[in-house]
């Protein structure tokens, strides 16, 4: 791999699920609660296909020559808020609506693009111990992840949860339309020829779909503590 970087002493634990099992969530709780460094890797495929809507076309070279070149950023905001930057524009908002979802799920699917992203991934965390969340997090960008979890619920549950939170910020949803548009969504992250979204080998599966949000917190929480010698 071109941008490996050697993991050394650090502890690095990979989340991997579909969209809506509650991935950055737990992530956040668990990133507080010991210290870690957080990435949600979403956030970059996102800020690659808010750079595609806004500029109106999905040219592979030239949506990995701006996945390349963007001056993206993630930053911990302090008390477990985590914001995504493009230059001086914070985005974190912006990254979340649906329809961006939609659109970072297509340029998901270039290689070009994939590729162009995985130094920062790599990088990220300048040595500190991390946590990441995504789809290949655990298969491809850190394969020798100390832990690895794919964290997952059903179809119906995670929409029920998308729609809580889109409804929260405003948006219009139907529950039948989001539970297709979702569903379209993990038949392409998991049907891709490139790192599609899949359980890791050695990975650990949490289905959340009967879990509150503090007991899936809990549950990786539980998994993380040993490495770190802390209970
Ligand atoms: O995690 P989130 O729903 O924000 O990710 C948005 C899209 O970005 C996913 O549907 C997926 O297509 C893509 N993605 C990916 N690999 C990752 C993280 C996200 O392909 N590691």
């Amino acid at each position: 791999m071109s941008d490996s970087i050697p993991k050394g002493t650090r502890v690095v634990v990979a989340v991997d699920g579909p969209a809506g099992a509650g991935k950055g969530a737990v992530c956040r709780a668990a990133a507080v609660r010991f210290g870690l460094a957080y990435l949600e890797t979403g956030a970059l495929y996102r800020a690659v296909g808010l750079i595609a809507a806004r500029a109106g076309q999905e040219d592979p070279e030239s949506l990995a020559r701006a996945a390349a070149t963007m001056p993206f950023a993630y930053r911990a905001l302090g008390e477990g808020r985590y914001g995504a930057f493009l230059g001086e524009e914070e985005v974190t908002l912006a990254l979340r609506a649906e329809a961006v979802g939609q659109m970072a799920s297509r340029v998901a699917a270039l290689p070009e693009v994939r590729a162009a992203l995985l130094g920062f991934q790599r990088r990220y965390g300048h040595g500190q111990n991390l946590i990441l969340d995504g789809r290949d997090v655990g298969s491809v960008v850190w394969p020798d992840a100390d832990l690895k979890i794919f964290l997952t619920a059903s179809l119906e549950e995670r929409a029920r949860r998308r729609a809580w939170e889109l409804q929260a910020r405003g948006e219009a949803v139907n529950l039948t339309e989001l539970i297709s548009r979702m569903a379209e969504r993990d038949a392409r992250d998991a049907g891709r020829a490139h790192a599609p979204m899949e359980a890791a080998p050695g990975a650990l599966v949490v289905d959340t779909t009967e879990l509150t949000l503090e007991a899936s917190c809990q549950a990786v929480i539980d998994r993380i503590a040993p490495l770190l010698g802390r209970s």
